[in-house]
């Protein structure tokens, strides 16, 4: 039974969104709120707050406030029933009795320290290559200072850690475009075989040169998407890219154009993109950070491919902004399937 004051007590307390709890002189539970009692159960009234939560910065927090009057706040990592990044706040109310709730900052955190790694790796990726210009530059003024053969081959690799740089910013500026945009669905209607198309021709030569075939498996009907152009050349672009890349010298890259009448994931019917390499392909532990910014499956090996660690998190994003799905499948030793799944259009 719940009396008149309790429920104004409780009421009151609704009016916290998050969890709270109204205590006494000696810390024990006069009313809990809804989200309180969802955490904690129905029946926490009446028992001290020591015997629910043993935190001794949570209890500090409650006598400081029980004691000197004001309100005190700290931002605590909890692991108990509550489990995560809390603010913890007690207020006093009344003569003598303590207000404590619990906003939860769990994901404004880990939003927060995703934003610092970010900014950490980027610095991290960008100081390398720097680094490398500023050895070479040294060299030149130095020991290299009249040798025309050594400065022919170091300005050559200073123009190789300059591509570096330049392609990082380029993929930093392409991945900070498509999540400004990431809620805007696209309106263009996209052909997507003439558009894959397009981007093999460009990539013929380069793969050429690495000793890649790279063709085309289609049908002769229109594979009609709602799409952002530049930004669906792009996501083939990094995927046909990185097949060349990882796909091994003397391979060739498969790219195949489907029409389904339905796929898992997506509204309506889909057109299925899958580009496939006969490379070293990865072991199935790396798949959930695969599209990690800056992951690679072997760090050296990507950076000496000239990757950026950027690619496959931008076409990520670029699906996600067009409602679609990237499918990822290794085998190791044997290759890699990259496939886009994308709601067809009329
Ligand atoms: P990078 O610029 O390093 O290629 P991506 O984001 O495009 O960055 O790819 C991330 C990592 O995924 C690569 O470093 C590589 O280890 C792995 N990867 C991507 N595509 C393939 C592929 N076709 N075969 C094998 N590994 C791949």
């Amino acid at each position: 039974m719940i009396d008149a004051s309790q429920k104004t007590l409780e009421d009151f307390l609704n009016g916290f969104s998050n969890v709270a709890f109204f205590l006494d002189n000696r810390r024990i539970i006069q009313a809990a709120n809804t989200p309180a009692q969802a955490t904690f159960g129905q029946d926490t009234t009446g028992q001290n707050f020591v015997a629910i939560m043993r935190r001794p910065e949570v209890l500090r927090l409650i006598d400081n406030c029980l004691t000197h009057g004001h309100q005190a706040q700290e931002l605590l990592a909890l692991d108990g029933v509550l489990r995560g990044d809390f603010q913890v706040t007690a207020s006093r109310v009344g003569e003598s009795e303590v207000v404590i709730s619990f906003a939860d900052q769990t994901d404004i955190r880990a939003a927060e320290r995703m934003r610092s790694d970010f900014v950490a790796n980027v610095s991290h990726e960008l100081r390398s290559p720097l680094t490398s210009i500023s050895g070479f530059i040294e060299t030149l003024q130095g020991p290299a200072k009249d040798d025309e053969q050594a400065q022919i081959r170091f300005l050559d690799l200073m123009k190789q850690e300059a591509g570096r740089m330049d392609r990082l910013i380029g993929d930093l500026l392409s991945l900070s475009k498509v999540e400004s945009d990431a809620h805007v669905l696209p309106r263009s209607s996209v052909e997507l075989g003439d558009l894959v198309t397009r981007v093999i021709a460009v990539l013929t030569q380069p793969a050429a040169k690495a000793g890649v075939v790279v063709e085309v498996k289609t049908q002769d009907v229109l594979f009609q998407v709602q799409g952002d152009e530049d930004q669906l050349i792009q996501v083939f672009r990094n995927l046909i890219e990185n097949a060349v890349k990882y796909g091994g010298d003397g391979g060739i890259v498969s790219v195949s154009l489907d029409q389904l009448p339905n796929a898992p994931g997506i509204r309506g019917k889909a057109v299925s993109v899958a580009v496939s390499d006969q490379g070293e392909g990865f072991a199935r532990r790396h798949l959930p950070r695969l599209t990690e910014r800056f992951y690679r499956v072997d760090d050296g090996r990507a950076r000496e491919k000239g990757g950026t660690g950027l690619g496959l998190a931008i076409v990520k994003h670029i699906v996600q902004r067009h409602r679609g799905r990237l499918l990822i499948d290794s085998i190791e030793g044997k290759g890699s399937t990259f496939t886009v799944l994308l709601p067809g259009a009329d």
